[in-house]
């Protein structure tokens, strides 16, 4: 795209990352969203029982963000499952979606650079759980369990736990009597304690219940009749959790129960060691002992990592590493991780979010790691220009044309390889209209639609990468896109932006023009002529789809 095309219609919110206190904090009110303190870009003030902040930074915990359109003053906040929350300046009703407005007891204002919103009713609007704690001068938010469904077959039982915003989810394996216990971290429950009885699949009933406040967790106990399997599955189409509970090895019911130990004298189980079993892109660690493991297991992120924890376990070999370097899997690391009382860590360090399932049976954990599917998704990649049109041209001669298709194709084979569907606007140097492209991609059945281009400007000066976004449904991609882009290039990062470019008008689905880098700046031209540096901006295109494509639903197929 050329400069000067662009009519930019907002002034964007910097995306900044809450990284410990900001100054200023310790003068005004504390907001903690999802476990996250928020690292303010202004002190928050109180003002008609609302506790008013700025915008920037307050939403990423809750998977939400946030902008600020100068031109009609009004501040838009969008979720995952496409909840919008509109305010203007100095109007005290919240718009929410095409068709609710509701008063709000505070206008939003600007003071300065700074845009502040009443924040309760903001979350609240979201679905969120908020609560101000007057005496610690602190506003606690957090995602709230909206609803919880069982069914149950005598083979299994799978619940289904919907929020309005993201959740962790740690299982744990108790004994004596035998439970399960599922802890969704940053989660409220404001129901009363609840009993389900299921009597099917090894479950006898599930206890559920506000287990902690501020930090939020809450909590289901799962009463056993008979060891289970389980297995965790977070909805890549809403903030829901879906626990499948299966008996395990209808053998193992038949025998009696080992005597319980002792009270007092709990059984110390001791680990002989892991072993992982690669298969394509899925793989399989197994954790040996003697006796029964309790164990939980937590997912992280940057990098993509499961976390196995077994207590009372004293691991044999003391330290143990695997390199896998598969295609899905970096390696996996065992150690003694406290000595008193003995936990035994595993760490399974992966290259993307990956699905797993526990087991356990006579002495050995297994863990199942599968692939995470973006099903029904189908990205389309836009590699700008092409044929006639040869789009901006560096100082060296270099085609935007030619760079931006290598790019694409690059993506395209990455989003392939984790089995994701892609379709190509072109796959060679052809002519494609401009206008064309959007409708082509729709027609298509395409449920993203990425526009890869080059940046020039008259000033050859000028450079690093951005992203154009023009609907509220596609500012999540173009941020997700951008968080890449400003981590992998080593080039500055010009942010998000929106425009009313052609390619981002009409095609009714999450779409982003992404400049990659600017072609008429001597050095990012050499550099795009440069197969690592294109390889660098596929995988940070390709990883932002993969974070958008987890959290955004999955169209209803036609
Ligand atoms: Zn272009």
């Amino acid at each position: 795209m050329r400069l000067g095309i662009a009519v930019l219609l907002a002034v964007l919110i910097a995306w900044t990352l809450p990284h410990g206190a900001a100054l200023g904090q310790a003068a005004g009110v504390k907001v903690i969203v999802n476990g996250v303190e928020i690292s303010l870009s202004a002190p928050a003030v109180l003002s008609g029982g609302q506790v008013m902040a700025p915008i920037s930074g307050l939403f990423e915990p809750m998977g939400a963000v946030a902008a600020f359109y100068e031109a009609d003053r009004t501040i838009v906040i969008s979720n995952r499952v496409r909840t919008t929350v509109r305010m203007r300046l100095g109007d005290p009703t919240l718009y929410v979606n095409a068709t609710g407005a509701r008063p709000s007891p505070v206008a939003p204002m600007q003071r300065g650079a700074q845009v502040f919103i009443p924040v309760q009713a903001v979350f609240a609007a979201l679905g969120a759980w908020t609560k101000y704690e007057e005496a610690e001068r602190t506003l606690y938010v957090s995602s709230q369990i909206k609803s919880v469904v069982t069914q149950a077959s005598p083979d299994a039982l799978q619940i289904r736990i919907d929020a309005t915003g993201p959740m962790r989810v740690e299982t744990h394996v108790l004994s004596s009597p035998d439970r399960l216990v599922v802890d969704f971290l940053h989660a409220a429950l404001r129901t009363q304690e609840r009993e389900i009885p299921i009597n099917s699949a090894g479950v006898t009933r599930i206890r559920t219940a506000q287990f902690q406040v501020k930090p939020y967790i809450s909590r289901m106990v799962f009463d056993l009749s008979q060891p289970v399997e389980t297995r965790v599955t977070t909805s890549p189409t809403s903030y829901a959790v879906t626990l499948e509970v299966r008996p395990k090895d209808a053998a193992i019911i038949a025998q009696p129960r080992p005597p319980a130990p002792g009270l007092g004298e709990r059984e110390r189980a001791k680990i002989a060691g892991v072993t992982f079993q690669e298969s394509g892109q899925a793989g399989r660690l197994f954790i040996d002992a003697t006796g029964t493991m309790e164990y939980r297991v937590r997912e992280f992120v940057y990098p993509d990592r499961l976390v196995i924890d077994v207590q009372d376990a004293v691991f044999i070999p003391v330290k143990q590493e695997i390199r896998v370097d598969g295609e899905s899997i970096v390696s996996v690391r065992a150690a003694q991780f406290t000595a008193a009382p003995p936990v035994t860590r595993i760490v399974v360090t992966l290259k993307r979010k990956m699905n797993y399932v526990v087991s356990q049976s006579d002495g050995r954990l297994a863990i199942e790691i599968n692939e995470f599917t973006a099903r029904g998704h189908l990205v389309a990649l836009d590699a700008g220009h092409g044929g006639r049109d040869p789009g901006a041209i560096g100082p060296t001669g270099l085609r935007e044309s030619d760079a931006v298709l290598d790019i694409a194709m690059r993506a395209r084979e990455m989003l392939q390889r984790d089995g994701i569907r892609v379709w190509m606007v072109r796959d060679s140097d052809a002519t494609v209209e401009l206008a064309d492209r959007p409708l082509l991609a729709r027609d298509a059945g395409a449920t993203i639609l990425v526009s890869i281009h080059a940046n020039a400007h008259t000033r050859t000066a000028v450079n690093g990468s951005e992203t154009y976004y023009l609907t509220p449904q596609s500012l999540a991609l173009a941020q997700m896109i951008q968080d890449e882009l400003g981590v992998v290039l080593g080039i500055p990062s010009r942010g998000i932006k929106t425009a009313n470019f052609l390619v981002l008008r009409d095609s009714g689905i999450p779409t982003v023009l992404v400049e990659t880098a600017f072609i008429s700046h001597p050095d990012e031209e050499a550099r795009l002529r440069d197969n690592t540096f294109r390889q660098r901006i596929a995988q940070a295109i390709h990883r932002g789809i993969t974070r958008f494509l987890a959290i955004y639903p999955t169209p209803v197929a036609p």
